[in-house]
């Protein structure tokens, strides 16, 4: 079980008082509760992946959330259980562990129904996810059909993570801390599935295994979320062992790390780890025994990656801590826990001896360097002039780049998603320009204000803005996919095509850029090439009910009706809240002249998702055009009132429709009520 965002001191077990998780604390005050265990990375998808292989990202190459794919010839533990046998299920709560990214290798089941549509499109930092509650209904069905069964399931939930809005009753009972009643909705997610196992005690013969992927930083040295810094707020997570037919209860407060997980689930069911794992089985020490001490590796990259700044290792070992950064760090944990007091310029022979360990352990790492399709991508990049000129990745960093030293920006970028998310576009693109204005070198700050500009209708400058986001990063899929759409939108599909294409001949190419190309290809009616890039989406993310869609999409367009009818209706298998795809059956319904279907199809998408503006617009123009006027004025009027910048063309359309349909209705120019 992994909790995403989950501190090790927000759980009773770990001392915190009226923490509210009354199921974590049974589960620790039967089981074997670790005081010091630490992840590798602070973000999802790679702090899971050392997880479920038992190595660093060093060793697999998931380094951050996005632009990565976990490798395909790599063992897990699932991939190592399933071959001896056992049933294999995962259930995941949020987009960074989408079956895109390659964990799925080894699980026969990989429940990744967030039940939102993501693709390029989708709201800015905005992460698809579900409550914890709906996944661990999902694993239950899975578990009871394995009984008498050897089964590994894992389980994730996302809660606490931001942004934090715990659902009633824990949003009273935390008043003024919504991300300890995150925690507790967590808590509450899990007794379903803890519940049967605890009652079980010690003639029970599941293994569980509880920790996070990272904690949360709160504040702690001017970090909001996670993600940028490597302090102990994020990099310490809980860690508990609950067998209590193997162990007794215990603390143990010898350093221990994820990559120890893999080893020690394969020590409980008698194998052994494959060679080249980083961690070691923790049996020994659940069992009151001791293990030799081993170093510890950590990294967060994030912030290299999307901003340029300088990227951060580090390695702990006893309780010293290095961070490895134009300003070094050291800390000595025991005597500073909260990591105030730098011991770098103090202890200059400690810094070396740990520097030298770390620079040991990343001799063969290639960091952040791109991937091997890279140079061809960026060659292309430059024939088009998206890129060269204006600086890529930097291979020199100074003080200027010490992330601790920019985290005021952090803050600021934080701010411009929160007004974005408060529905303040201007205010949150003026802030934005400001952002960049001040430090023009952040690829990430230039994709946001790309969005930004998009959303307020002002396709050149979002297009110039991605143009420079891409030139400072031409590794990043995220970006190349914003850009390739928005010049296929703009009626530059040939363009968005030869940015994309480089992209989409990586091995196993990005879901986003295929997605792009797709509506690229669509929009030039090679609807053959679209179909086929769709089928590639669908190949690595075969539950991606948007790409669903748009391939039907793409059979209209072809003339494929009755299979565009069963990619409908596939999709609202895979996410039965898709209003589009209600949108698009209605348009089916309406070629073949069935009025009253379509208008319900779109009515029905309207409730679904009330920013479904095609629908919107669908029902007001075919209303009008039958001439019920009455029931298309309140659609009529919403269209004209709520319809973003980007649907201006339409807008202008209505507008006059709406006129000459009334005018022609009374009989008399001039009486006309829009
Ligand atoms: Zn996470």
């Amino acid at each position: 079980m992994t909790v995403d965002t989950l501190r090790a001191d927000a759980i009773g077990a770990y001392g915190y008082r009226d923490a509210g998780t009354p199921w974590m604390d049974r589960l620790a005050a039967d089981g074997v509760l670790f005081t010091r265990a630490h992840a590798h990375n602070v973000v999802t998808f790679p702090s899971h992946a050392n997880i479920l292989c038992g190595r660093y990202p060093i060793r697999h190459g998931v380094r951050d959330n996005a632009g990565f794919r976990f490798p395909a010839d790599m063992e897990t533990i699932a991939t190592l259980l399933r071959s001896r046998g056992f049933h294999t299920g995962a259930f995941v709560s949020a987009f960074p562990l989408d079956s895109r990214f390659g964990l799925t290798r080894g699980f026969e089941v990989y429940d990744d129904h967030f039940g939102e549509a993501a693709g390029p499109a989708m709201r800015l930092e905005h992460i698809p996810r579900r409550p914890g509650t709906e996944t661990v209904a999902a694993a239950r069905r899975w578990m009871a059909a394995q009984v008498d069964r050897s089964f590994f399931c894992w389980v994730h939930l996302y809660e606490p993570h931001w942004p934090y809005a715990p659902p009633e009753p824990f949003a009273s009972r935390f008043p003024g801390n919504p991300y300890q009643g995150g925690v507790a909705t967590a808590d509450a997610a899990l007794g379903p599935l803890l519940q049967p196992i605890l009652a079980q005690g010690a003639g029970g013969r599941t293994l569980v295994v509880f920790t996070a992927d990272h904690g949360e930083a709160l504040g702690d040295h001017d970090e909001i979320t996670h993600g940028i810094l490597a302090y102990e707020a994020t990099l310490r997570v809980p860690l508990v062992l609950y067998a209590p037919r193997l162990f007794s209860r215990r603390v143990v407060s010898e350093p221990v790390r994820h990559v120890d997980l893999l080893p020690t689930i394969l020590d409980a069911v008698g194998l052994d780890a494959p060679r080249g794992v980083d961690g070691s089985s923790l049996l020994p020490l659940a069992a009151g025994g001791a293990r030799p001490a081993a170093a510890t590796y950590f990294e967060a990259l994030t912030a290299a990656a999307t901003r340029g700044w300088a990227p951060l290792y580090g390695l702990m070992r006893g309780s010293e801590k290095y961070i490895d950064l134009p300003i070094p760090e050291l800390y000595d944990l025991a005597t500073d826990p909260r990591e105030e007091k730098n011991l770098a310029v103090s202890r200059p022979q400690d810094l070396a001896r740990l520097r030298s360990l770390l620079l040991d352990l990343r001799r063969s790492d290639r960091g952040l360097q791109p991937a091997r399709e890279s140079p061809e991508a960026l060659e292309r990049l430059r024939a088009l002039g998206y890129a060269g000129g204006e600086g890529a990745r930097k291979v020199g960093y100074t003080e200027e780049d010490d992330p601790k030293r920019l985290m005021s920006l952090n803050t600021a970028l934080s701010q411009v998603i929160g007004r974005y998310d408060e529905g303040d576009v201007p205010g949150a693109l003026a802030l934005c320009r400001e952002v960049v204005a001040s430090r023009p070198t952040m690829p990430q700050a230039l994709h946001y204000r790309a969005y930004l500009e998009w959303q307020l209708g002002q396709r050149d400058a979002a297009i110039e803005s991605a143009r420079r986001a891409l030139a400072l990063n031409a590794d990043s899929t995220e970006i190349a996919a914003r850009l390739g759409y928005y010049l296929a939108q703009s009626g530059r599909p040939g363009a968005a095509a030869s940015l994309l294409e480089p992209y989409s001949r990586r091995r196993e190419p990005d879901v986003d850029v295929m997605t792009a190309l797709a509506v690229a290809y669509a929009s030039v009616d090679r609807t053959a090439d679209a179909v086929a890039a769709f089928g590639r989406v669908l190949e690595f993310d075969p539950s991606n009910a948007l790409a669903v869609l748009n391939r039907g999409r793409v059979l209209i367009q072809a003339g494929r009706t009755a299979e565009a009818r069963a990619a409908f209706q596939r999709a609202l298998q895979l996410d039965p809240s898709l209003g589009l795809a209600h949108v698009s059956l209605g348009l089916l319904a309406s070629q073949d002249g069935r009025t009253e279907d379509a208008l319900a199809e779109w009515r029905r998408a309207l409730e679904l998702d009330p920013r479904a503006y095609e629908a919107l617009f669908d029902l007001a123009v075919t209303l009008l055009q039958q001439g019920r006027i009455a029931e298309a004025r309140p659609y009529v009027e919403r269209y004209l009132r709520d319809a973003p910048p980007t649907e201006a063309a339409n807008v202008a359309r209505l507008r006059s429709l709406a006129r000459a349909t009334t005018r022609a209705s009374h009989g008399a120019p001039g009486s006309a009520r829009e």
